[in-house]
């Protein structure tokens, strides 16, 4: 049976490549009726930042409608889904391979390790640990530990070449020649690569779908497997997501961060699901020009065609997914409740829904609608749902204009474009382009918008006087 985990650790904020490494786990689980699993790896105390960061990963995976079958929330059958209620299970892990002899316990002091540390650098070596507690006898160690003296696990790693298949990456040849790792340390807390390598065992884990910055563990856990007398699921690693070709991401471009799709950008979910299968990645005869549906990307999906080629994040082509994604978008199923979430977040009056379809067909109708739901939440789309309140803004604009006569005329006429307000700039000796900020600012209270010819159409005659009228009390 294909079970497949996301396990990010959570340590804030999303990042965009735990994203894409969730989405082909859950396209992988689904395409192949197998589960998806959240597993949360929390062992790292010093980099945890508690359920915050829980409540994150579930908003994202909620956004994105990729469900998990089995997590903390959900529970399911091989739980806890926290590592760091599980650590009965990588002590006892540990010390059977102590049992084994393929780790020992090791009693060196920080300061020891220190100056190893400090002595391997001066000679320009790469520092590793001197193997010294590998010595202590069985017996002894076991009486050190029993009179309380501190100590961590370490497997005992040879020098040796790991070969292992990789879904994506083929035949990779790994020399492994490292420090023995701890496995287990002072204060009971396994390690990263003890961890994994117990959970995806024990949750019987088919693949394992994650980033590329992962490959190198790989080998490592290879031999941990080995060391158990485990056979290993199946490896997949993910190629990076960059900004251009030579160019990586930044832990300080907001764009690197899924909230920033959501929150700030306002895109539709989809649209970015969409960016990440682009190039053709595991998508059978991928067409650019398509918009996929969740449920066509996980028909279409084919882990066998995942390319190596690094994923580069391009605003173009995301802006041209975001407008595939709202004009392909169903009003009342996709789009209304997302308006309302993002109205009520706002605390903006919650309007009729006749009146937003409305807006979103106008919105339709417009080329330039990219990211439309975020200038909803910026405020910029205000004048959808209200009308401007006070004429602050129109007076301390055009100070030296004699507004009430302006406004006045402005009521009587018919339609507002360029051939009915040409007459009245000349009139008051105004240019067109002020004459329709003037209009602008009256109907919408800010000086940038549509086109007036569009504010009109939206908004009709009857609207538009509603507001002029506003703008001379
Ligand atoms: N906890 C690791 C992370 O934060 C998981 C890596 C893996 O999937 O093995 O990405």
């Amino acid at each position: 049976r294909v079970r497949v985990r996301f396990a990010p650790s959570p340590t804030g904020h999303l990042h965009i490549g735990g994203l894409r490494t969730a989405f082909f786990n859950y396209l992988f689980a689904k395409k192949h009726g197998g589960d998806f699993i959240l597993r949360i790896e929390d062992t790292d105390r010093a980099r945890f930042v508690e359920d915050l960061a829980q409540d994150k990963i579930y908003e994202a995976l909620r956004f994105y409608n990729l469900n998990t079958d089995e997590g903390p929330r959900e529970g399911g059958q091989y739980g806890p889904y926290e590592q760091s209620k599980r650590l009965d299970l990588y002590q006892e892990a540990a010390h059977q391979l102590v049992d084994y002899g393929h780790a020992y316990r090791c009693f060196c002091p920080e300061h020891r390790l220190d100056l190893l540390r400090k002595t391997a650098e001066k000679r320009g070596e790469i520092p590793k640990y001197d193997r010294k507690c590998a010595n202590l006898t069985v017996e002894n160690a076991k009486k050190m530990a029993e009179n309380g003296e501190k100590f961590v696990i370490r497997f005992k790693l040879d020098k040796q070449n790991v070969q292992f298949q990789d879904e994506v990456f083929g035949t990779v040849n790994q020399c492994i020649d490292e420090s023995d790792p701890v496995l287990l340390k002072s204060d009971g807390f396994p390690t990263y690569h003890l961890a994994n390598v117990i959970d995806d065992r024990k949750m019987e884990i088919s693949h394992v779908i994650r980033g590329m910055e992962w490959l190198s563990s790989t080998g490592k856990h290879q031999i941990l497997y080995k060391a158990f007398n485990w056979t290993p699921p199946k490896f997949v690693h993910l190629s990076l997501i960059m900004r251009s070709a030579t160019k990586k991401l930044s832990k300080r471009d907001k764009d690197a961060f899924v909230a920033y799709y959501s929150d700030q950008l306002g895109v539709l979910p989809e649209a970015v699901l969409n960016l990440m299968v682009r190039n053709g990645a595991g998508i059978q005869n991928f067409d650019s020009e398509h918009f996929y549906s969740l449920r066509e990307m996980i028909d279409q999906f084919d882990l066998s065609l995942l390319g190596r080629r690094n994923l580069l994040l391009d605003a173009d082509a995301l802006h041209k997914y975001s407008r595939m994604a709202f004009q392909t978008a169903r009003f009342d199923d996709d789009l209304y409740p997302r308006i309302l979430e993002i109205l009520e977040k706002n605390s903006f009056e919650i309007p009729e829904k006749e009146h937003i379809r409305k807006i979103v067909e106008f919105l339709k109708s417009k080329e330039e609608n990219f990211g439309f739901l975020s200038s909803l939440t910026s405020g910029e789309f205000n004048w959808f749902f209200s009308r401007p309140q006070s004429s602050q803004l129109l007076c301390e604009s055009y100070p030296d204009q004699d507004l009430p006569t302006i406004l006045q005329e402005l009521l009587k006429l018919e339609t507002y474009n360029s051939e009915t307000l040409e007459p009245l700039a000349k009139r008051h000796q105004l240019t067109l382009a002020k004459t329709m900020g003037i209009v602008r600012i009256s109907l919408i209270g800010s000086k940038k918008g549509p086109p007036i010819s569009e504010l009109f159409e939206f908004f009709g005659m009857e609207e538009c006087r509603k507001r002029i009228e506003i703008m001379r009390q």
